[in-house]
């Protein structure tokens, strides 16, 4: 049983082929922009898929989508994609259906990623885990009982426009002060450029600045001392919402902070008094950098596969 996977993110596509224990079996990427329209990228989309399943020499016998939203994951449509605004409307899973000939699903890639790691993630017996992925945005899924947990109409709550400061920066989604807004990759850099005393180039990282904290760059340490807050502070709100057994991290963000998980707990402690915090398991998402690909083929597993 091999499944096609494709992960359709605002900067690359990934597709790949995974086969039925989440073992990616070939993969391959491009640029989504160079990707072109919709009518272009989906046949794009299909040749690299045939692609990968050749050189894994499988046949694709079903086709999963993890995708930047928003989307309508039970129509299998693209709504309107804020970062791919010119592929909005378009309908992947009946046309990759069609040219493939096999059942096609699509969710939010970060709802992919929760679902790989549900099922293909490190074992645990934990059964509301929620997973959040920190990079150029901040993506979550939930999973309950081994059933993806959806909004009215299908809606993917999106925890990352909870809102921690009120008057903080703008955010694309017309509030101010959402978590994406603060601790997002690009939130990190805007603050530290925007500081009196920075004195680099523009065009800063989150990567690069947890270089410079390592180099023992005082404002960069700062950031970093900032993005924890942040971060503490918007999984705090998880923890006293939902009192899942456990959240996972990943993304290119957690890279970096990964390594500060206990001082990310500190400032959860300090406001997780009325729920048993200390039950909840914070770690690193098992996966690594092609979860969302394998949480992709994982959307097929869940949608056509009942099983427990
Ligand atoms: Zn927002």
């Amino acid at each position: 049983m091999a499944i096609g996977a494709i992960d359709i993110g605002g900067s690359k596509i990934a597709v790949g082929v995974v086969d039925a224990s989440g073992r990616l079996l070939a993969k391959s990427e491009t640029a989504t922009q160079s990707a072109g329209a919709y009518p272009e990228a989906i046949q794009r989309i299909a040749t690299m898929l045939r692609e990968a399943a050749a050189r894994a020499n499988v046949p694709v016998q079903g086709i999963g989508i993890g995708s930047t939203g928003p989307i309508d994951p039970i129509a299998g449509k693209f709504l309107h994609l804020d970062t791919i605004p010119q592929w909005s409307g378009g309908t992947p899973v009946a046309d990759l259906a069609r040219e493939f000939r096999v059942s096609a699903a699509i969710e939010n890639d970060a709802d992919a990623g929760a679902l790989a790691e549900a099922s293909w993630g490190a074992p645990r017996t934990k059964t509301r885990l929620i997973y959040v992925t920190v990079g150029t945005g901040i993506g979550s899924g939930m999973i309950f009982d081994g059933h993806l947990y959806r909004g009215v109409d299908g809606a993917h709550p999106e925890v990352a426009h909870q809102v921690l400061d009120a008057y903080g920066p703008p955010c694309s989604c017309g509030l101010r002060g959402c978590w994406e807004a603060l601790a997002a990759g690009p939130a990190m850099a805007q603050w530290m450029e925007s500081q009196p005393e920075y004195d680099g180039p523009p065009g800063l990282t989150a990567r690069r600045i947890y270089e410079l904290d390592a180099q023992g760059d005082p404002l960069a340490t700062r950031t970093v001392e900032r993005e924890i807050f942040w971060l503490g502070i918007g999984l705090a709100n998880l923890v006293n919402l939902f009192a899942p057994d456990a959240i996972l991290l990943s993304g290119s963000v957690m890279k970096g902070a990964g390594r500060h998980l206990d001082r990310i707990w500190q400032v959860m402690r300090q406001g997780c008094k009325f729920v048993p915090l200390e039950k909840v398991e914070l770690s690193l998402a098992s996966l690594g950098e092609d979860a969302n690909l394998i949480g992709a083929a994982r959307v097929w597993h869940h949608r056509f596969q009942k099983h427990g």
